[in-house]
């Protein structure tokens, strides 16, 4: 563990005494805000093991989550190559952003070349997990009203676990018809109620993935050892 003074030593501050801290979840990996610290900020925050800011419009030291309850714990912290920003990993309570959402960066700015690549991006056909992962992030810290993702966190991680054993039943039932739409369906619904119980239990995704590029490394005698155990 570092000496505070020794951090304190290696960031540039601006003219003004602070840096920017971008701050990321740690699960889904989505950009949640940007705020700046001063010296005294982040010593409190490398202390605390919250995010304390401070606050150019109010002028004062600010504990995120102090007043709304939307606190952030700090998973990790990092500067830059050249020591002029942070990088922020938290664990967020609700939504990050004063105005409710999940994020700060729900204005999206749209171009013909920016919208090439994000065509591009798509092609990808596992992206829509990527997207799943993001939606269900906003939807445990935004609780839109009627959704159904909203229902499941209100009721707990029991709910979720009861869904998940449901749809595992209906995709043995439906794996058994020569009719492959049922299969599709229920596997969907076992995809999605498994998402929603890994970010309930905060397991990102990302450590399923590499879990499962682990094993694929392994070699094919060592993996069927493992799996006849
Ligand atoms: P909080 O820290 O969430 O209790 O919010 C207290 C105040 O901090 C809010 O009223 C805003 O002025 C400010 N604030 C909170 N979250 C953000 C954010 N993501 N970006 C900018 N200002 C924020
Ligand atoms: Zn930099
Ligand atoms: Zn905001
Ligand atoms: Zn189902």
């Amino acid at each position: 563990s570092q000496n505070v003074e020794t951090l304190v030593q290696q960031i540039k501050w601006d003219a003004s005494g602070l840096v920017p801290a971008v701050v990321q979840d740690s699960g889904s990996k989505e950009v949640l805000m940007l705020a700046y610290m001063n010296k005294e900020s982040l010593a409190k925050s490398l202390e605390s093991g919250t995010t304390w800011f401070w606050s150019r419009s109010r002028n004062e030291l600010w504990n995120k989550g102090a007043t709304s309850g939307h606190t952030q714990r700090i998973v990790s912290m990092s500067y830059d190559c050249d020591g002029d920003t942070l990088l922020v990993r938290v664990e967020q309570q609700g939504p990050a952003c004063h105005t409710g959402s999940y994020s700060c960066f729900y204005n999206a700015m749209e171009s013909e070349a920016v919208q090439a690549a994000t065509a591009a991006a798509q092609a990808d056909r596992f992206a829509v997990l990527n997207q799943l992962e993001s939606v269900i992030a906003s939807r445990q810290a935004e609780r839109p009203e009627g959704a159904y993702t909203t229902y499941l966190f209100e009721h707990g991680v029991d709910k979720i676990l009861k869904k998940v054993g449901e749809e595992a039943s209906e995709v043995i039932i439906a794996a058994k018809n020569a009719d492959l739409d049922e299969l599709r369906y229920e596997t969907s619904d076992l995809i999605f109620h498994l998402m929603v119980l890994l970010r309930e239990r905060g397991l990102p995704l990302d450590d399923v993935l590499a879990e499962l590029g682990r094993r694929h490394g392994k070699q094919k005698s060592e993996y069927a050892q493992s799996q006849a155990k």
